[in-house]
């Protein structure tokens, strides 16, 4: 893809995010009350080049929490603290068609069949080196901050939500740890899950550290590298393969990009080598993507020409 001139750019997300701003359907996450308080009209697109130039249209800079679009990140600094070889030993990269918080094992190997599902990101977050338990979070928050070009905090009030309420992720590390994919304690890793998924973003955050994949680990904005080159890679592998819940096959064949959506509301997307696109609106479809953001993202690809398949 060829990406058109800024002026093109600008205006075209200016008429995406006014075609989009219509569409008010979809539903809150409701799994716990933090996520169903926020402003369901919020919306906002963001555009980040892998030279550092920004565009956007509406709530750019209204905080959420990162949620699933944490796991990329976790992945991320897990194959940079253990290598490819070993993390592979311990997740897999296969998509499921599953929902994310399918209990999906590998009955063979036991290993979670990738890194996109729950099961996959707490056994990630399960890998993560450093001396303690608050060590570990902290490498976690400091890792997301590189990528966004800021020091990025935790949204408390979710975090004991999602604590309080995690039966299912509590029972997923446990599994993990009968079956000695994580050799820590289960509890420590869903823990250090749960609060990565509580780390407060905006959607020009998302942008920036999604322009960050697509610079090859290297933020645009203060140079600082995140991630080596031949990690991207991997990471931008399996969000293609599996980053947009089990709508997968459906978001590659439309928007045709490397993503990851969580479900407080952010949908995260990366044309290597030119730009990263993030989106917010916290109405989700029965996936548990945006409804605005899938949107958005569909009519930006297929007005930019962005489909990373897509021929000039
Ligand atoms: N904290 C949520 C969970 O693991 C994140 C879900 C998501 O964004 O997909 O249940």
């Amino acid at each position: 893809p060829v990406v058109p001139s800024g002026g093109v750019v600008a205006r075209i997300i200016d008429e995406v995010y006014e075609l989009c701003r219509a569409d008010t359907s979809g539903t809150l996450a409701d799994y716990i009350p933090e996520l169903s308080a926020v402003q369901p009209d919020s919306f906002g697109i963001c555009l980040a080049t892998a030279d550092g130039s920004i565009y956007g249209s509406g709530d750019l800079d209204a905080a959420f929490t990162i949620q699933s679009i944490s796991k990329p990140f976790t992945y991320a600094l897990a194959l940079a603290d253990r290598g490819v070889a070993e993390v592979a030993r311990h997740i897999d990269v296969e998509p499921t068609g599953e929902p994310f918080n399918e209990i999906s094992l590998d009955p063979q190997t036991q290993r979670p069949r990738n890194p996109m599902i729950n099961a996959g990101a707490i056994a990630a977050a399960g890998l993560i080196k450093g001396t303690d338990a608050a060590d570990r979070f902290a490498r976690i928050r400091r890792s997301y901050s590189r990528f966004a070009g800021r020091e990025l905090t935790m949204n408390d009030a979710v975090y004991a939500s999602e604590a309080r309420t995690g039966f299912r992720n509590r029972a997923i590390g446990y599994l993990l740890r009968g079956a000695n994919i994580i050799d820590v304690d289960p509890d420590e890793a869903v823990d250090r899950y749960f609060r990565q998924c509580s780390i407060d973003v905006t959607c020009r955050d998302l942008a920036v550290m999604a322009a960050t994949l697509a610079n090859n680990g290297v933020n645009p904005l203060t140079r600082e590298r995140a991630l080596t080159g031949p990690l991207v890679e991997q990471v931008l592998s399996v969000m293609t393969t599996c980053g947009m819940y089990d709508a997968a096959g459906d978001w590659v064949t439309t928007v045709g990009l490397p993503a990851k959506s969580g479900v407080g509301g952010g949908i995260l997307a990366v044309l290597p080598g030119q730009i990263g696109i993030a989106v917010y609106s916290p109405r989700l479809d029965a996936h548990g993507s945006s409804v605005r953001g899938v949107k958005a993202c569909r009519e930006l690809s297929s007005r930019l020409g962005l489909h990373f398949l897509h021929v000039t």
